[in-house]
């Protein structure tokens, strides 16, 4: 089965055990305005299932148990049998189970997999500071990565393992129902995005992705190596805070 396929009948399974038997028709021309972007960018940036599907629960509560379903379902993973075997535990994700805002990274590192929390390295660290200049805290938002485990010398993960992890985050993603998702770097961007587009290109412009409005910018460990990139990610902050509402 092909990943997208495998990811389709995750996403059925866990409808069916939700108690969702029947998904509405796919209706035409119900779409978020493109906002001026070119066809391309629109296209890669609207993976269909997710339109289809019926709204995540609103209640923070269900959310939460949605969440722990979900951890639990991720924790017993095999699917990449190397980084399986290589992991000390998997990293699911952490904030309110009903942010507003969802920062999207690519997958843990040495201290995540050490800790089970997404983003507490060096680059995290960086990762907290950025939040904060956006005038929001750690637990006012959701962190996850594409990967839930670590890949070996944090090499860059291979496109059966986004696969393999594609139904996990998109669920993920659909219960938190996030009005803002913000990819750090290249692996989280295009892999929500499903584009091959560089992540100089990408960032700077707002895509959508489900009901969510999408912005890309640089990863925090990109920035440990390249500081002068920062003034790149306070613009795209910017960007994010304004249609937020959030003023500095
Ligand atoms: N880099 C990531 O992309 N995610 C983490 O959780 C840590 C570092």
């Amino acid at each position: 089965m092909t990943s997208d396929g495998r990811a389709l009948q995750q996403r059925l399974e866990s409808l069916a055990a939700a108690g969702v038997d029947a998904l509405p028709r796919r209706r035409r021309g119900n779409r978020a305005s493109n906002g001026g972007r070119p066809p391309a960018a629109v296209a890669a940036a609207d993976p269909a299932p997710a339109a289809a599907l019926p709204r995540a629960p609103a209640a923070p509560d269900d959310r939460r148990r949605a969440l722990e379903v979900l951890r639990t379902e991720v924790a017993g993973c095999t699917r990449c049998s190397e980084l399986a075997a290589a992991r000390t535990q998997t990293v699911f994700g952490s904030g309110p189970a009903d942010a507003r805002v969802c920062f999207f990274g690519e997958a843990p590192g040495a201290d995540e997999d050490a800790s089970g929390e997404p983003f507490v390295g060096r680059a995290g660290q960086l990762l907290t500071k950025i939040i904060e200049a956006c005038t929001l805290s750690r637990d006012r938002v959701y962190i996850l990565n594409v990967l839930k485990c670590r890949p070996p010398g944090n090499r860059t993960p291979l496109p059966d393992e986004v696969g393999n992890c594609r139904g996990y985050f998109e669920r993920q993603l659909e219960v938190i129902s996030p009005e803002f998702i913000c990819c750090l770097g290249t692996t989280a961007a295009q892999a929500l995005l499903r584009t091959t587009e560089p992540i100089g290109k990408l960032r700077g412009r707002w895509f959508n992705h489900g009901s969510a409005h999408v912005l890309c910018t640089y990863h925090p460990s990109y920035l440990l190596r390249n500081p002068a990139a920062k003034r790149d990610v306070w613009a795209d902050m910017q960007l994010l805070m304004e249609r937020m509402g959030l003023t500095s």
